[in-house]
Parts: C-alpha cells; sequence; structure tokens
C-alpha cells in the first residue's frame, strides 16, 4: 500500500510499504477514507521527537471503513465506518477503567523505555514514535487498529467524512483543552495559539460557559478564523505585548483561566527568552521551548486555572515556578483522553451544533502528503488544516 513515511527532519516521503494485518483477536484493519495532519506531527517532521525511525508511517487522525475484523472483535463488522482515536487504549486497566485513555497501561510495546524518561509510560499513539509504541500510521491507505473494539467509534452514513474527522483528535483535545481550563459562567478565557487545537479550544470555551474568549497568535488568517468563527477577541503578539495587552483588557486582574494550544514549539517573535530556548534545544541543554508556558503564568490571574493541550517533550527550563506557587494557580494538561469524547461530541455534530469542517484549508490526495508537509509547517498558502483522501 501507500502511506507517508517520516525519513528524517523536514522529510516526509509518499512510500510503498507493506499493507497491515490482523495480528490480535480484538484488531480491526480499515480502508482510510480520510486522514490529517496535526500540529503534534510537526514536531515529528522539526525533529524534535526522539526514537522515530526512518520508514515510520506517519499519521494518527484517520477515519475509514473496516474491511477486516480480528476473532475477538464482537463490536465492528465489515463496512463499518469508523473514526479511530488517536491513542490507544485497552479499555481494561486501571487508567482505562477512570476513562484515562490516554494513560492505558497496556498500550505501549515500549513502555519500559518510557518509563526511564518520565516515571511512567502513557499509552501507544498511531504514528508517534517508539518510545510511544511504535505503531504504524493512518496516513496511509489502510490502518491497522489495536484494541478495535475500544477505540473506535461507528459513524452513520450521511454524515460527511469531514464532519466526524476531528473526532479522532482536534475536536476532543480542544474539549477536553475548555473542560480542564474549569471555566466558570462568564468567565474570561485566554486561548494562546490560533492553529487547529486552539480552534476547537475555543469552540469548546463558549459551550462550556465562557463569558469572553480572548485569542493570541501572529498568522493573520489564524487569528481571522478565531475572530469569524470563534468570535473570539485577537491579539497578535507581532504587534503587542501580550501581557500588556491582557492586562488593559481585563482590567489589571488578568484572565481567569489560560489555555496553552501552542506547545514546544512557541516562538514570540525573537524574543530573548525565545531566542535563547532554541539555542538550549540545538544544543540539548533544553528539549523543549516554553515560552508560552512562561507567559501565561505571568498573565493568569491570581487563583486561576492553566490548561495545557500544547505537547511538550522532555525538559522545560527556567518556568517562573515561584509565580505559579504565589499566585496560587492549578494546572491541567494530558494526552486528551479522547475515548471519552467520542460519543458526546458526535452527538454535537449530529445535532447540527457544531460543523467542525470550518478548520478545513487544504483538501488533497495522499500523494500531496510531503508538500503539504510543508506548507502545514510554513503556515504557506492559507494553510490551517490538510484533510487527505487515500483511496479518493
Ligand atoms: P499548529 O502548529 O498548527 O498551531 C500552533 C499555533 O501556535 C500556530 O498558529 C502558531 O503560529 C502559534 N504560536 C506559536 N508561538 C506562539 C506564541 N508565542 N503565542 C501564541 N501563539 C503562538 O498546531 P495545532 O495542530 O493547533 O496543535 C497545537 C498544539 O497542540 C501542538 O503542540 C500539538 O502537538 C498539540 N496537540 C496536543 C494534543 C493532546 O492530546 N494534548 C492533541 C493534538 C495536538
Ligand atoms: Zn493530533
Amino acid at each position: 500500500m501507500k502511506a507517508l513515511c517520516w525519513h528524517g527532519k523536514g522529510d516526509v516521503r509518499y512510500d510503498t510499504v507493506p499493507d497491515p494485518k490482523i495480528e490480535d483477536g480484538r484488531d480491526a484493519i480499515i480502508k482510510v477514507t480520510a486522514c490529517a495532519i496535526c500540529g503534534s506531527d510537526l514536531h515529528l517532521y522539526d525533529g524534535y521527537m526522539p526514537t522515530m525511525e526512518s520508514g515510520d508511517v506517519l499519521g494518527h487522525e484517520t477515519m475509514g471503513e473496516v474491511v477486516e475484523v480480528g476473532s475477538a472483535n464482537a463490536k465492528l463488522k465489515v463496512g463499518d465506518r469508523v473514526v479511530i482515536p488517536f491513542n490507544i487504549a485497552c479499555g481494561e486497566c486501571f487508567f482505562c477503567k477512570k476513562q484515562l485513555y490516554s494513560l492505558c497501561d497496556r498500550s505501549n510495546p515500549n513502555a519500559a523505555a518510557a518509563a526511564k524518561l518520565m516515571g511512567h509510560s502513557p499509552a501507544g499513539l498511531f504514528g508517534y514514535s517508539h518510545l510511544l509504541g511504535g505503531y504504524a500510521g493512518g496516513q496511509a491507505e489502510y490502518l491497522r487498529v489495536p484494541y478495535a473494539d475500544v477505540g473506535s467509534i461507528v459513524v452513520p452514513d450521511g454524515i460527511p467524512d469531514e464532519q466526524v474527522l476531528f473526532l479522532s483528535d482536534i475536536f476532543p483535545t480542544g474539549y477536553m483543552a475548555a473542560e480542564n481550563a474549569d471555566i466558570q459562567p462568564g468567565d474570561t478565557v485566554a486561548v494562546w495559539g490560533c492553529g487547529p487545537v486552539a480552534q476547537f479550544a475555543i469552540q469548546s470555551a463558549w459551550m462550556l460557559g465562557a463569558g469572553r474568549v480572548i485569542a493570541i497568535d501572529n498568522i493573520p488568517e489564524r487569528l481571522a478564523m478565531a475572530e469569524s468563527h470563534g468570535k473570539a477577541e485577537t491579539i497578535n503578539f507581532d504587534d503587542a505585548d501580550v501581557y500588556d495587552r491582557l492586562m488593559e483588557m481585563t482590567g489589571g486582574r488578568g484572565p481567569d483561566s489560560c489555555i496553552d494550544a501552542v506547545g514546544t514549539e512557541a516562538h514570540t517573535g525573537g524574543a530573548i527568552g525565545s531566542v535563547l530556548d532554541k539555542v538550549k534545544a540545538a544544543a540539548y541543554l533544553a528539549t523543549d521551548r516554553p515560552s508560552v508556558l512562561r507567559e501565561i503564568i505571568m498573565c493568569c490571574r491570581k487563583g486561576g486555572t492553566i490548561s495545557v493541550p500544547g505537547v511538550y517533550i522532555g525538559v522545560v527550563d527556567k518556568l517562573p515556578f515561584g509565580a505559579f506557587m504565589n499566585k496560587a494557580l492549578t494546572m491541567r494538561t494530558g494526552q486528551t483522553h479522547t475515548h471519552r469524547y467520542l460519543a458526546p461530541l458526535l452527538q454535537k455534530v449530529q445535532s447540527g451544533e457544531i460543523d467542525p469542517s470550518f478548520v478545513i484549508t487544504h483538501r488533497a490526495g495522499l500523494e500531496q502528503g510531503p508538500e503539504l508537509y510543508e506548507a502545514f509547517r510554513d503556515k504557506k498558502d492559507g494553510c490551517i488544516k490538510v484533510v487527505m483522501t487515500p483511496n479518493g
């Protein structure tokens, strides 16, 4: 089959690879009808995530049609249309029973290596390094779905792929980010980033009762989307000091909740801290660039809540933990417990409360993947979200 494969920093290729096979009774194989490129894929593309190997199949936002079902899988049948969450979860371990699916104890075969770095291993992820399981991803014509009896939602015919594909990741991720922000009715919520995850965090903040949403980025079309679709007020960090502007907008108090939808590859227009972070990351003195996290700790109102859906990988430097402690802030984070949100968010799509396809700017066949990775990374050609149709 054809698939998008990682071959090193900035090097994604449209390759021929072996077809996936059923390896366990609970597996299913799907023929992929739509898949997307995520901001998390950029951490692989830009070489930040360790333990990638040349030839690894990328992709973790995927849906398709079931073409084969393992003998122990009673949930799915051939022909079902399914969306696949980006994390792999057994459904039975201590963590899955608590619905903490992104922390599944059984889905990462390389858990020992991950535990060395983090103390414990999170769940395995599709197409996201050997440290997180070494699973082939879904930017491919076919995908093997382990624990497919837990990790899939059957979607009805008649609802286009583009409206349900993002249940695999960015819609639940934005929603959990808003839940983690502990929004009380009427609260002011500030969202760093106006990428796809941020766009869904903005939508979800309103659903959960925000009174005001302020979004921060420096890419004009992303800010425009946050204003038009997200009904957010915006700050372009090239034009204003974010702290000063937020204090002006909130009477000096700061936003009640702050969401970091940027993560480890933050840039702040050449600010000294950001340049130092890049130098340190290049010299392996620190692995991440936490300029947004620093800014958020300074901006959040005293006693407020910080929610971090943005991905961090290793060690961060110069986090103002004294401010965090003395301002009595709370921080919640995590890879999304995607499985938890599949049914309730599908319901919101079906009822017409939201049409997640608003975020899509680029549609193409899988063979155009290598150029689209570049366009998405460089924010070229107005690129906000790419959807590819491998068997289209
Ligand atoms: P993206 O790269 O398209 O968006 C990031 C946005 O942040 C860009 O628009 C960029 O211009 C902006 N930005 C950079 N520096 C900034 C700064 N200093 N202040 C404000 N904005 C800044 O990515 P995305 O797909 O929207 O994903 C965002 C983050 O969420 C990534 O780190 C991704 O890995 C993470 N993510 C996490 C989960 C999860 O389960 N927690 C799931 C999906 C994605
Ligand atoms: Zn993703």
